[in-house]
């Protein structure tokens, strides 16, 4: 990428790589609806790069090359879900190969995992993440084919050492895999720390707009799993639309902005509401208090993230009553928007879920914090 090394990951991410419309000079890319590429009278492709539009769209490749970029990896490819993304990596496993994730992680993607592991025989064997030396233990129990986690956890945001979970997964010939959708590439590089793979739901901060639905895989290595990787998504398709794939680039280009933001507001609203008299606990990573702020510290660069959860006194009905008071916050699943949303996670998952009744998830996003905390303020009074 000619002197990208010598620029900042914000300027990279500004001006996408600086990679030019060739055919127009255009500024931003174009929009490739196109199914199929023509042969000449040769019978020779007119480019040889593209004969069919299932998982060949010059639209895709833009993004794909930032993030790249923005998660040092040697390449990307885009999917057409975070859920597409992570069941591509699954998909290149063998009967008897051996899962290890943690108890708390993204639900979706857990309920399939415990589904689908079953129906396929695959092993799969959950962590629990606040637990400092459970994922070693639960990876020496037996041989390991992949290490799956996320850091910080949703919704808990229990933060897991990607050095020390990559080293163990080094020491069994084991696959790291990271999903580093909510610190994003602004935050957290896994591959630096040691991961082999970076996944994103490129639904959430990438885009940032809540009007994608999005994912994205990034690999450490150009190598024989990514050669399978990406089989999976030719043969399968699970890919974007020409216009999904260039909302996405676009909203990528201010994800520094947004994710910079979000987090300030978040750990302005941590340090406001921590240690108030309606709640129990207020999970923040970059709370001192928190169980993982040192590894954090140490993992995270320049902040701890847009997301955070309050633990209300007085149960499920009582979080529930607060959610409903809220004005500025929106009511509504997912995270990662301009827009701040307030969740009840509980009511969601439903019973058998691993998530306290009394957790309120919110997602910050770019507004006046001073707006967002009076709305809190209201709602708990
Ligand atoms: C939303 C989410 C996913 C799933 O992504 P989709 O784009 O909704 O398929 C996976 N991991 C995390 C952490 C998420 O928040």
């Amino acid at each position: 990428m000619g002197n990208s090394g010598k620029l900042a990951p914000e300027t990279l991410n500004a001006q996408a790589l600086r990679q030019i419309d060739a055919q127009t000079g255009g500024l931003t890319p174009g929009i490739f609806p196109s199914t199929t590429y023509v042969r000449d009278r040769d019978y020779e492709l007119i480019n040889p790069d593209h004969s069919y539009g299932r998982d060949e769209n010059p639209g895709f490749v833009v993004a794909e090359k930032v993030l790249a970029e923005l998660e040092a990896g040697a390449a990307g490819l885009l999917f057409s879900s975070g859920m597409s993304a992570a069941m591509a990596i699954v998909q290149t496993l063998k009967p008897g190969d051996r899962i290890v994730a943690p108890k708390i992680m993204y639900w979706g993607l857990r309920k399939w995992l415990v589904v689908f592991c079953e129906q396929w025989g695959l092993e799969l064997d959950l962590f629990d993440p606040s637990e400092p030396d459970a994922l070693v233990r639960t990876v020496e129990q037996g041989e390991t084919r992949l290490v799956w986690m996320e850091s910080p956890c949703n919704p808990t945001w229990d933060v897991i050492d990607i050095s020390a979970a990559a080293d163990v997964a080094r020491g069994v010939g084991a696959t790291l895999v990271v999903d580093s959708t909510i610190p994003t590439p602004v935050l957290t590089q896994p591959i630096r720390h040691g991961a082999d793979l970076v996944v994103h739901s490129a639904t959430k901060y990438l885009n940032g707009h809540c009007d994608v639905v999005a994912g994205a895989v990034v690999t450490a290595r150009e190598d024989e799993l990514w050669e399978r990787i990406s089989r999976v998504r030719l043969q399968g398709g699970a890919v974007l639309g020409s216009f999904e794939a260039w909302l996405l680039q676009r909203g990528l280009r201010t994800l520094f902005l947004r994710v910079r933001k979000a987090s300030e507001s978040a750990l302005a609203i941590a340090r406001r509401f921590d240690g108030h008299p309606a709640l129990k606990t207020v999970l923040y990573p970059g709370l001192p208090s928190h169980p993982g702020h040192e590894i954090a510290k140490r993992q995270m660069d320049g902040g701890f993230g847009g997301m955070l959860s309050l633990r209300v006194k007085g149960g499920a009905e009582r979080a529930l009553e607060i959610v409903k008071r809220c004005q500025v916050f929106t009511r509504a699943t997912s995270l990662g928007g301009v827009e701040s949303l307030i969740e009840h996670r509980y009511s969601i998952e439903g019973a058998g879920s691993p998530i306290p009744a009394d957790l309120i998830r919110l997602s910050i996003g770019i507004e006046s914090v001073d707006d967002l905390i009076s709305d809190l303020e209201l709602a708990l009074a």
